[in-house]
């Protein structure tokens, strides 16, 4: 049981955006995936969550093709996070959490114990406006997790983060790995994957120029470091 992504391509008009791209994840694992800029990693992931549908190729979870309205199946934190500066976290949160099937009580549960974890549970009665971005961004965080997912797609989590919020993330991150949600995330950053995954995938220009497990790809490379650029 894991995520297929089998020999996927999509292409703009002329321009292949993912190309040939091949990626299994066993159940539980933490997959990263690394690219720079235009790289083709949202891409992929709209193409995981069913939002675009692969020029060729398939991508299934258990077997089946990926369907977001499964509501319970994914978490997604988006690389353009949305978030209505007027509510209070609690009213974000509960509206979000409700999209998902999630009755009021669980909600304020889940919320709570996640803002505990992030160590500012008085956010709850907040407005989003008056949260800096790194804090918004924990918010968006938490409404990709409010319904423990089986699968959580994160893009881009740790950008734009301090250090203290890219730790206390990090936490999270962990602790979700140990309650067994299987997670794919993006990052520009080889040190995020290294600390965290056991499987990654270096994506450049739509290709995957590196794919496999962390371990096996450290020692075929030797000492030497895999650099990401963007040109
Ligand atoms: P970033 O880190 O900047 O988000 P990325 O690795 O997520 O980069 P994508 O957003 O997947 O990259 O974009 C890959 C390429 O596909 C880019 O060149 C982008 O301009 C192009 N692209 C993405 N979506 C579309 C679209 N709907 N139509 C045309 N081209 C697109």
């Amino acid at each position: 049981m894991s995520l297929n992504i089998d020999h996927v391509t999509k292409q703009f008009g002329q321009y292949k955006a993912v190309n040939d791209l091949s990626i299994q994840v066993p159940k539980g694992e933490m997959f990263g995936m690394l690219g720079a800029n235009g790289a083709g990693k949202t891409t992929t992931f709209r193409m995981m969550l069913g939002l675009l549908d692969p020029s060729e190729g398939s991508i299934t979870w258990d077997q089946q093709k990926i369907d977001y309205s499964r509501t319970g199946l994914i978490g997604y934190l988006p690389e353009e996070r949305g978030l209505y500066p007027k509510l209070t976290v609690k009213e974000q949160l509960v509206y979000l959490g409700k999209l998902k099937g999630m009755k009021k009580p669980d909600i304020l549960r889940e919320a709570e114990k996640w803002l505990d974890l992030f160590k500012v549970p008085e956010y709850l009665n907040k407005k989003i406006e008056e949260l800096s971005k790194g804090n918004q961004q924990k918010i968006q965080f938490i409404a990709a997790v409010l319904h423990n997912p089986e699968l959580l797609i994160l893009d881009e989590p740790f950008s734009g983060l301090d250090p203290l919020n890219v730790d206390l993330l990090k936490q999270a991150v962990h602790q979700l790995k140990d309650e067994g949600t299987t997670i794919v995330f993006s990052s520009h950053r080889m040190e995020h994957v290294e600390e965290l995954c056991e499987y990654l995938c270096i994506l450049h220009k739509g290709s995957p120029v590196v794919h496999g497990r962390l371990k096996e790809i450290k020692q075929a490379y030797g000492k030497k470091n895999i650099v990401i650029r963007a040109d």
